[in-house]
């Protein structure tokens, strides 16, 4: 499978993608209001988008994680820079920012 294939200016389809399976889901609206929060903040760098069942387990996330229908994804944030950037992407429109602080990430979801 070959998931090089851009989405949108600056996301690719395989930065989305399962790590164990290679399987991607997608909400439309998540992948426009990134590239609109990317349009804002500048590069980003997606840590985890879409997750099988499976791995979801593995990694521990919760058992009816948005990651699992492709409406989450993690963006790799340094810590001192997570208020700003939650601030940008609750202006976004993103339902949920959750900031991981010394993890480096924040989650962020669109509803279905
Ligand atoms: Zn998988
Ligand atoms: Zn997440």
């Amino acid at each position: 499978m070959n998931n090089r294939v851009s989405l949108s200016p600056h996301f690719r389809l395989d930065e989305f993608q399962c790590p164990c399976c290679l399987t991607v889901r997608l909400q439309p609206e998540l992948l426009h209001r990134l590239e609109a929060l990317r349009g804002r903040w500048g590069p980003v760098r997606i840590t985890s988008g879409y997750r099988c069942p499976s791995h979801n387990r593995e990694v521990g996330g919760v058992e009816n994680s948005r990651h699992m229908v492709g409406a989450a994804a993690d963006v790799a944030v340094a810590q001192q820079r997570q208020r700003s950037f939650c601030l940008l992407a609750t202006e976004e429109g993103f339902s949920s920012v959750i900031p991981y602080g010394s993890r480096g990430f924040v989650h962020l979801a669109v509803d279905l």
